[in-house]
């Protein structure tokens, strides 16, 4: 097994920056990350103020994964997405989607204890940890680790949890893989800038597949699938999404246009992923058991 620490991180997705490790299809690879701060905040004294912003969203990587080449489908199998807390929450004025009203800046650090979080001793919340930033270099320039887009990145999506698989599009060859922002739990939307912001550890496998057409960011779990689109505005992703899906279901899986769409407006769930980040990130949800009704799988 392959092992990469916290300390080999970057902070944007690139391919001109030393991988940190090498790695082959199929073996499982261990990851540690830090928070999004990069462990700044500590105590609920450290405020934002006096944050080295240029240190924030660490990814940990890259991870150079052989035999992979720009235009490949590269499927993340996310064996375990473990939280190692304690988490961080803050609160800012003027910043996310409910800085207006809030006037007060506030730092809390929330405990873990027995798969769980503390706020305030007041509130336990079960964990359900996941994956912020997630992705792979873009085919040319870099993009800020802050930033969602077709190469994966700050999705902040739920579903990028244990056991789900991530599909990617691969931009250079290698791929150039990085994980980082780790949430203990996060709300879709992730409203007020930040989930419960926790260093932690993944255990991951990488395995290019043979799916033509399949659009991507693409994730899956047992029971549904799910495409990610980044936007400017909450129009343009969901037009994105739904487009996304609507093709994937016609082109990929084979269904007929108008099953498709009607299908997808009783059984699949249009969501936000996180309103918050340079761009907005929807997803749109559909069930496996409907692909499979059309005697479509995706491969094991
Ligand atoms: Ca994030
Ligand atoms: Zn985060």
């Amino acid at each position: 097994m392959a092992e990469l620490t916290r300390d080999k991180a970057f902070f944007a997705f690139r391919a001109d920056i030393e991988p940190a490790v090498r790695v082959a299809q199929g073996e499982e690879v261990r990851l540690t990350t830090h928070d999004c701060f990069s462990g700044q905040l500590k105590t609920t004294a450290d405020t934002l103020a006096t944050l080295d912003w240029s240190i924030t969203n660490p990814a940990t990587g890259p991870v150079y994964i052989d035999g992979t080449k720009p235009g490949d489908i590269l499927r993340v199998n996310l064996l375990e997405v473990k939280a190692h807390g304690p988490s961080v929450m803050v609160a800012v004025p003027n910043v996310g989607a409910l800085g207006d009203y809030i006037t007060k800046e506030e730092t809390v650090i929330l405990e873990h204890r027995d798969g769980q979080v503390v706020f305030k001793d007041k509130v336990v919340v079960d964990q359900k940890p996941m994956l912020g930033v997630i992705g792979v270099a873009p085919a040319d320039g870099s993009v800020p680790n802050s930033t969602p887009g077709p190469h994966g990145g700050n999705m902040d999506c739920t579903l990028i949890t244990t056991g789900a698989r991530l599909y990617l599009t691969v931009g250079v060859e290698g791929a150039f893989f990085g994980c980082g922002d780790m949430h203990a739990v996060m709300g879709d939307g992730e409203v007020v800038i930040c989930g419960a912001e926790t260093p932690g550890e993944v255990r991951v496998r990488f395995q290019t597949v043979d799916v033509p057409g399949l659009p991507t960011p693409f994730v899956e779990n047992e029971d549904i699938v799910a495409v990610i689109a980044s936007a400017e505005t909450s129009d343009e992703a969901y037009k994105q999404a739904l487009g996304m899906m609507h093709g994937f279901l016609t082109d990929v899986a084979g269904m007929p246009v108008n099953d498709a769409a009607l299908l997808m407006s009783i059984v699949g769930n249009l969501k936000f992923c996180q309103v918050v980040d340079p761009l907005i990130t929807v997803r749109f949800e559909f069930p496996k058991r409907v692909l499979a009704d059309y005697g479509f799988s995706l491969p094991e």
